[in-house]
């Protein structure tokens, strides 16, 4: 059997073009991956969601939408794309031995966590190191906490930290957070919270989990060891974009060309979400392209 529709990927962006696609009788086929439900899933309390004026907690946000996109018949597959083939039609798309034929795709892959990659912090990631607050805060119970990084999700992180952190120290290599005003706020008047400007972390310290961190001051060169348990990388992320290299067109940072709207270089393929956008990355405007992908990709299957 040839599906008409496979989504890859299952944030924000995938589990709308699935609404819209089951909706649209496409039947579609979601292969979710082993991280299911994207960065939401690693996030606390999300504000800025509408339709949720008290906030919602990311988790719980990403499983009403994937309850909406089963309800209208989606079917989903729990398991990473291993390999795909766009070079013909039908696509070929495989999970594991499994391979699914495919009219038309919608990419949806979004991005991951970048890390610092300086000595330490890879042996002793899941020992102090980490990059999910949500996931391992509770580890830090009256601990001092570092958070590195000056975007809305360091602070989001720094914040969250201090419900169990006995001390949470921001560490950002410049002089101003690149944060939004109000998260920004929040983690300047905190009394839990210092922030220290100009720093870089050189090295994460400890033999079997983490003792604390070499800091430099890019400004004046001092080099200083901070003592610390708890290291949470907040600085960005990469799009999940490996497994279209060669296939698809992507601009310098890896992330998916799109043309026009959320036509790839590839008729068939659609992108949605945040493997092809670095400018908004939010769960909203994710959502926002997602529904865009599902109309494209209905409107392309009507044509042909
Ligand atoms: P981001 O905005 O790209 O910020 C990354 C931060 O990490 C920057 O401050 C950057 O420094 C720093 N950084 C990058 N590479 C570094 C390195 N190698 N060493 C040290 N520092 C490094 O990423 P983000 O915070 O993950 O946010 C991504 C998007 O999601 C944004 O659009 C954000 O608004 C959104 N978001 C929103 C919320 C919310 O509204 N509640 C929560 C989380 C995320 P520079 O400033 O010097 O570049």
């Amino acid at each position: 059997m040839t599906e008409k529709l496979t989504i890859i990927g299952s944030g924000p962006a995938g589990l709308t073009a699935a609404i819209y696609a089951s909706r649209a009788d496409l039947n579609p086929l979601m292969i979710e991956g082993i991280a299911a439900g994207g960065q939401l899933m690693l996030t606390t309390d999300v504000e800025n969601y509408p339709g949720f004026p008290d906030g919602i907690m990311g988790p719980e946000l990403m499983e009403l939408f994937k309850k909406q996109a089963v309800r209208f018949g989606t079917r989903v597959v729990t398991s990473d794309v291993s390999k795909v083939d766009l070079s013909q039609r039908p696509f070929k798309v495989w999970v594991g031995s499994d391979e699914y034929e495919t009219e038309s795709i919608i990419v949806s892959t979004g991005a991951s966590a970048r890390w610092l990659d300086v000595p330490g912090e890879d042996k002793l990631r899941g020992y102090g190191v980490s990059a999910c607050a949500t996931c391992d805060g509770f580890f830090f119970k009256d601990r001092p906490i570092v958070v590195v990084g000056g975007g809305d999700s360091a602070m989001e992180e720094a914040l969250f930290l201090t419900k169990f952190a006995s001390r949470v120290t921001v560490v950002h290599r410049r002089d101003e957070f690149r944060a939004s005003k109000i998260m920004a706020t929040r983690v300047l008047e905190h009394d839990k919270i210092d922030v220290l400007w100009n720093t870089v972390v050189d090295e994460v310290l400890g033999d079997t989990s983490v003792e604390g961190v070499r800091l430099r001051n890019v400004e004046t060169g001092a080099v200083e060891d901070f003592t610390t348990q708890g290291v949470f990388v907040a600085i960005g992320h990469d799009p999940n974009t490996a497994l279209f290299a060669g296939q698809l067109e992507l601009d310098e940072k890896g992330y998916i060309e799109v043309f026009g709207t959320t036509a790839t270089s590839v008729e068939g393929v659609f992108g949605a979400g945040d493997v092809v956008d670095h400018t908004y990355r939010q769960a909203v405007t994710a959502a926002g392209m997602g529904c865009e992908a599902a109309i494209d990709a209905e409107r392309w299957l009507e044509r042909e």
